[in-house]
């Protein structure tokens, strides 16, 4: 099957349980295929994640779609998103949002993204290579954090770099398997939803799992 024949399908399938057309046409534009290793662009429009470097995966188009449409951006919206590993996610972001901040821990993973998304145009991004500390908080406050990456419990100091009304989805739970949580920090206290299950690689650093 050609690419555009599998994009089509895949479109066709995530409109059956994503409901945000703007998030759609957004994925129908963003070309995947750039993003995934050049042995897998076969596969680029498969419903699955894929494996890049450094022991990473690019995240399951359908995860993608839903994570974003529960961020619900605007575009005079700041967001971060924690993890950028192929800039895939980076790319949608930046489709939506007025600015992006993305934070990555693999220097190698940041340069490619960073490269992919320079030839695609998008010039309302930052990008920073981040060791221990989760976030970047010279940012905040953010309207939305996503975290592509599975966090052990939904850590403070994200938290504290979410604006008010602001959203934050990340996956909690173990190494292996989490729950997609939404937090949304409301005036009354925090409001949390449970979007479901998925597969994450962890998150590492402090207040997340421990690299090894
Ligand atoms: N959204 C990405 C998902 C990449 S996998 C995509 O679809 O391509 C998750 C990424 O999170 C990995 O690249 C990993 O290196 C990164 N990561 C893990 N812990 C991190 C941390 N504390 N800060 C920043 N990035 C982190």
């Amino acid at each position: 099957m050609d690419l555009e024949t599998a994009r089509l399908r895949l479109m066709h399938q995530l409109s059956r349980e994503i409901r945000d057309k703007k998030v759609l046409d957004v994925m129908t534009r963003v070309p995947r295929e750039l993003f995934v290793p050049s042995g897998s662009q076969h596969a680029a429009y498969e419903n699955i994640p894929l494996p890049i470097e450094m022991g990473q995966t690019i995240s399951q188009p359908f995860i993608v779609a839903l994570m974003t449409e529960a961020m619900q951006i605007t575009n005079k919206d700041k967001v971060l998103e924690v993890g950028t590993g192929s800039g895939y996610q980076t790319a949608i972001l930046c489709e939506l949002a007025n600015w992006v901040v993305t934070v990555e821990r693999h220097q190698r993973l940041l340069d490619k993204a960073k490269n992919v998304l320079t030839r695609l145009g998008y010039t309302n991004v930052e990008f920073h290579c981040t060791e221990k500390m989760l976030g970047w908080t010279e940012g905040a406050p953010y309207d939305a954090i996503i975290v592509t990456a599975g966090a052990p419990n939904v850590p403070q100091i994200l938290l504290d770099q979410l604006a008010a009304e602001g959203r934050l989805v990340i996956p909690v739970g173990s190494r292996f398997e989490q729950e997609l949580m939404k937090v949304v920090k409301r005036k009354e206290g925090l409001e949390t939803t449970n979007l479901g299950a998925c597969r994450f690689v962890p998150l590492i650093g402090e207040g997340a799992w421990d690299e090894g």
